[in-house]
C-alpha cells in the first residue's frame, strides 16, 4: 500500500495553511505524526510574486514546518473551481494520502476561493469513503474534517496550545518573501504586505491563546465535538 499521513492540510493558496495552522502544523510533526500539504490552487491571481515564485516559497515553509510532503492542484486561484472533475481530484487526495483527520478553511469565509475550499474539501472527504466511486485508489473516509478560520470568525471549538512552535511557524510564513512584509521589495503594495498584517497575525494568535491560558494559540472549529479525556488538563494552566 501507498504511504499514508496522519494528518493532511488542504489550502485555498500557499501560505493560508501556514499562517492559519502553521503551529498545529510543528506540534504534529514533534509528536511524531506526518503531516501533508495538499494546495488547491498556484496563487497565479496574486498581485506580488508569481505561480512560480510562489511555489518555490510554499516549499521552503513546508520543510520548515517539518511537513512530509506538499503538493499543488491547480482548481482555479481567484474563481476556484468545484465541479465534480475537481471534487475527483480532492477524492483521489484524500484516498491516496489515507489521513486520519483532514483540515480545510472554515467554508463560511469571505474569499470565496477560501469558502469554496472548504466545502469541496468537506464533501470530497465524505464522498472519499464511497466505495462505489472507483478510481484508481481505494476508498477511506478520514475520522473529521477541522477547520481553521482566517477572517470570519465563529465561534471556535477548540484553541491548538502553539507557544512553542510560534517561532517556527513565523520563520515558514516569512517564507514568503513575495507575499509578506520586505522593506526591501519594489512590488506593489498589498493589505497583507503591510507590516500591520504580521502584528494582525501575531495579535489573533495572542488572543486565542490568552483564552486558553497560553501565549499563543490558533483556534478551529468543527462540526463535531473534540473527545476530552482529561478536563483539569484541557483547562489547566489559567490560574493567574
Ligand atoms: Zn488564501
Amino acid at each position: 500500500m501507498a504511504e499514508s499521513v496522519d494528518v493532511l492540510f488542504f489550502g485555498a493558496h500557499a501560505d493560508d495553511i501556514e499562517l492559519c495552522s502553521g503551529g498545529t502544523i510543528v506540534n504534529f510533526v514533534r509528536a511524531g505524526q506526518k503531516v501533508g500539504i495538499v494546495d488547491l490552487t498556484r496563487g497565479e491571481m496574486g498581485t506580488r510574486g508569481s505561480a512560480e515564485i510562489r511555489r518555490k516559497e510554499s516549499s521552503a515553509a513546508a520543510k520548515i514546518l517539518g511537513a512530509s510532503f506538499r503538493e499543488q492542484l491547480d482548481l482555479g486561484d481567484g474563481g476556484l473551481r468545484t465541479g465534480r472533475e475537481e471534487e475527483m481530484q480532492v477524492i483521489d487526495a484524500v484516498r491516496r494520502w489515507r489521513p486520519r483527520v483532514v483540515f480545510a478553511p472554515w467554508p463560511d469565509e469571505r474569499h470565496p476561493d477560501h469558502a469554496r475550499a472548504g466545502q469541496l474539501v468537506t464533501d470530497a472527504s465524505f464522498y472519499a469513503g464511497l466505495r462505489k466511486i472507483e478510481t484508481k485508489f481505494e476508498a477511506h473516509r478520514p475520522q473529521a474534517v477541522i477547520y481553521y478560520v482566517q477572517y470570519h470568525i465563529p465561534t471556535v471549538s477548540f484553541v491548538v496550545y502553539v507557544s512553542e512552535s510560534w517561532e517556527t511557524r513565523m520563520k515558514a510564513v516569512k517564507a514568503y518573501k513575495s507575499q509578506f512584509f520586505d522593506p526591501k521589495s519594489s512590488e506593489p503594495r498589498t493589505k497583507i504586505a503591510e507590516q500591520r498584517f504580521l502584528e494582525m497575525i501575531e495579535a489573533r494568535a495572542i488572543h486565542f491563546g490568552s483564552l486558553v491560558g497560553a501565549h499563543y494559540g490558533e483556534p478551529f472549529v468543527t462540526k463535531l465535538p473534540p473527545k476530552v479525556n482529561d478536563i483539569l488538563e484541557a483547562y489547566g494552566g489559567r490560574e493567574p
